[in-house]
């Protein structure tokens, strides 16, 4: 569903005239329906390879497809990829129910829209349902904790029904509490709607949490260094964590990260 092959991304510095390699022999596939995490240090280009994943950059060498459909190519359908970012993008003055139409109001000023409005609205309707905002369409962002933000992005995310998603820590500013439970959402979300994920993170063991791989990359320039199956049974709840197969696995990747100091 997503491939990387032969993928290499260089910035140029103008300033300096020095090019910063920030990954380097990317060759990655996520099949359809998986969920795959990518964690490394700090810096290692995780960000950049999720960008390469949604078109917003372009790799120096190789190609990133997306349904066999090179990402850079006009033929390639963004709306079938919803992003989510670390930071709530809502905006303040429009309510949540307003905001999670965002997407759908832009495209169609941009006349690419495929239903009418009303079709969105009720879409609109059920993820709030999905995603945990039942009764807060009428809520303006500012008036929701961190979590609940968090929501609504994924819910922006999911207004075209993309059947892939492309998520960059999105829980990396929530406490430790509400981050557990959004996992348990976003699990519960994945597996009712069959999505693609690729899920950027930081934090070892929600990548193991969530995922059926989860990849390691080394630091810069960040190279894949290992691909971890996670077989542990689905579905997941709390007890997971301390499921001694849980241990096994936390300790396994921890090892990559004691190499990399
Ligand atoms: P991560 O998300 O793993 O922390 P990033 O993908 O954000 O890493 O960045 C990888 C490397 O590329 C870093 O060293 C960063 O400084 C560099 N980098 C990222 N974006 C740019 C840019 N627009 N111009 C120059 N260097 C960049
Ligand atoms: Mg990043």
């Amino acid at each position: 569903m997503i491939s990387f092959e032969g993928v290499q991304k260089s910035y140029r510095a103008d300033a300096v005239e020095e090019t910063v390699t920030a990954l380097a022999d990317i060759d990655l596939g996520i099949k359809s329906g998986e969920f795959v995490s990518v964690v490394g240090p700090s810096g290692c280009g995780k960000t950049t390879l999720l960008h390469l994943a949604a078109g917003i950059l372009e790799p120096t060498t190789g190609t990133v497809e997306i349904d066999g459909v090179d990402v850079q190519s006009p033929e390639h359908e963004r709306k079938g990829v919803g992003l989510v970012f670390q930071q709530p993008v809502a905006l303040e003055w429009r309510t949540v129910r307003q905001n999670i139409l965002l997407p759908a109001q832009l495209l169609r000023e941009n006349g690419e829209i495929e239903h009418d409005m009303k079709f969105y609205r009720d879409r609109a309707d059920d993820l709030l349902s999905l995603t945990g905002l039942d009764g807060f369409g009428d809520s303006y962002p500012n008036e929701l904790s961190g979590g609940m933000q968090q929501r609504v992005t994924i819910s922006q995310a999911l207004i075209y029904e993309p059947s892939v998603l492309l998520m960059d820590e999105p829980f990396g500013s929530l406490d430790a509490m509400t981050k557990d439970q959004l996992n348990l959402e976003l699990l519960r979300i994945w597996q009712e709607t069959e999505k693609t994920i690729l899920f950027i993170t930081h934090d070892l063991d929600e990548a193991i949490f969530l995922s059926d791989r989860v990849v390691v990359l080394s630091p810069r320039p960040g190279q894949v260094v290992a691909d971890i199956e996670i077989d542990l049974p689905r579905p997941r709840d709390e007890d997971t964590h301390g499921t001694e197969r849980f241990v096994e696995l936390s300790t396994e990747l921890h090892q990559h990260f004691k190499g990399f100091k």
